[in-house]
């Protein structure tokens, strides 16, 4: 049976992009991608799946050769957000200027993401990139796990990482039990075509059934997300193109500009799902394997890139001391930074959604208040944007 020294199951935005952090320092990795994302061309129309990429995802992106090529392909930046409750005055407003930023971020589609970090992967020279290679079966073993593909095909890790998505098979065959619920809503994702020029701002007003976001693409095209209950999110992804937009033009704020063309639609449910572990000996686990987000602040993969960063470290700083990096105690290091950090984002974005999601008089008057206060320029304002671009120590250090 081949043998590695690590074995990435999952090559999506996460697995690729640690592996390609993890290649090239004297240790074997493998990495084992299930579906093949299709190549870029610039006249298709953008995906459904965007994600907004944080500046310290870019600049991880970029330490691994991975950010130039997001760029060449097709990526959005957003210099100002706002965030408001009820009609369209108030709120507060975040600008790139204020957090001494270029921009708060760029909205990229995920196959993108995920083409430019596999596209830095394949150039280093000691990485076995299986794709497309599905991962069937595994036996996990401490010293040496023993993974079946489904073409039979057999692979021994000495570490193996989960980076295979929120059903993770790697965690399953690890015996790591998670914690998880679902939330009250459905999201709504609307690829479409606006009347207006290139957008620089994103946006999201929250109501008492759940936030309506904006977020720019490339162009007129732009990427809408309705929160709602299931069933009504079920019942609006049934409706004609035309029905559709008379209701996203009824209930979305008027700074919407018209549709002009609705592109794709797709529906998600939501869960919070959190990892009751991210470490054994010789196993890790990273991304969505270890948790999963509400996605109203669109955090999800930004705290799986700062996963593979410090998983990266951790593993390389303790192989160059000579260090057994796949033990329980040295990965036991990425679990004491990464979880306290996951959860204390997981728990943020819920006070956000369920402290908006309601019209309880007190609750309503304090978040009135808070988004007040959040507005007043300022360190608090400076904090809170950098906080929540990923430039804030209280993040962990990814
Ligand atoms: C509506 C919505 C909006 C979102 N918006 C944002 C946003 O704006 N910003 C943000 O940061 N995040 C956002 N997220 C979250 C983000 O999409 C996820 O956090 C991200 O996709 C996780 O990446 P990952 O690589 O960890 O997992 P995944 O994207 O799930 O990738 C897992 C990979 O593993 C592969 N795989 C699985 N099983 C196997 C197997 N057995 N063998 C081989 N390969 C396998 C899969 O094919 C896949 O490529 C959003 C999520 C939702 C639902």
């Amino acid at each position: 049976m081949e043998h590695r020294d690590i074995v990435i199951v999952g090559g999506g935005m996460v697995g690729s992009a640690l592996g390609a952090a993890l290649a090239d320092h004297g240790l074997s990795v493998c990495v084992l991608e299930k579906d093949e994302p299709a190549p870029f061309a610039p006249e298709q129309a953008p995906d459904l799946r965007v994600s907004a990429i944080s500046p310290a995802s870019a600049a991880f992106l970029a330490s691994i050769g991975a950010w130039e090529s997001v760029l060449a392909m097709r990526a959005t930046p957003y210099r100002r957000m706002q965030v408001w409750e009820g009609d369209e005055a108030g709120g507060a407003l975040f600008d790139a200027a204020e957090a001494g930023v270029d921009a708060l971020g760029h909205i990229v589609e995920n196959r993108i993401v995920q083409l430019a970090a596999t596209a830095a992967l394949k150039q280093r020279q000691a990485v076995d990139y299986r794709c497309p290679a599905s991962v069937s079966d595994i036996i996990y073993r401490p010293q040496a796990s023993q993974l079946t593909l489904s073409d039979g095909s057999r692979l021994q890790a000495r570490l193996m990482i989960a980076a295979d998505g929120a059903r993770s098979l790697v965690r399953e065959a690890a015996g790591i039990g998670i914690t998880s619920w679902d939330y009250p809503m459905h999201a709504l994702v609307l690829s479409c075509r606006v009347a207006a020029e290139q957008q620089d701002i994103t946006w999201q007003r929250f109501t008492a059934t759940g936030p309506l976001a904006f977020l720019p693409l490339s162009g007129d095209a732009a990427s809408l997300v309705w929160y709602h209950r299931p069933e009504e999110v079920k019942r609006l992804f049934a409706l004609s193109d035309e029905e559709l937009i008379a209701a996203v033009s009824q209930a979305f704020p008027r700074k919407l500009p018209g549709i002009r063309e609705l592109v794709a639609r797709g529906s998600f449910g939501l869960t919070r799902r959190h990892a009751q572990r991210y470490a054994r000996e010789g196993v890790a686990l990273a991304g969505d394997a270890a948790h999963t987000i509400h996605p109203l602040a669109g955090q999800g993969v930004n705290l799986g890139f700062q996963d593979a960063a410090l998983l990266a470290r951790t593993i390389l700083d303790a192989y160059a001391k000579g260090e057994d990096w796949a033990s329980e105690k040295v990965l036991a290091r990425y679990q004491r930074a990464r979880k306290p950090a996951n959860l204390a984002m997981q728990t943020g974005m819920d006070a956000f959604c369920y402290g908006f999601s309601n019209e309880i008089p007190p609750l309503k008057a304090l978040r009135g208040l808070g988004l007040k206060m959040a507005d007043k320029a300022g360190p608090l304002k400076r904090g809170v944007i950098r906080y929540a671009l990923g430039l804030s120590p209280m993040q962990g250090r990814g």
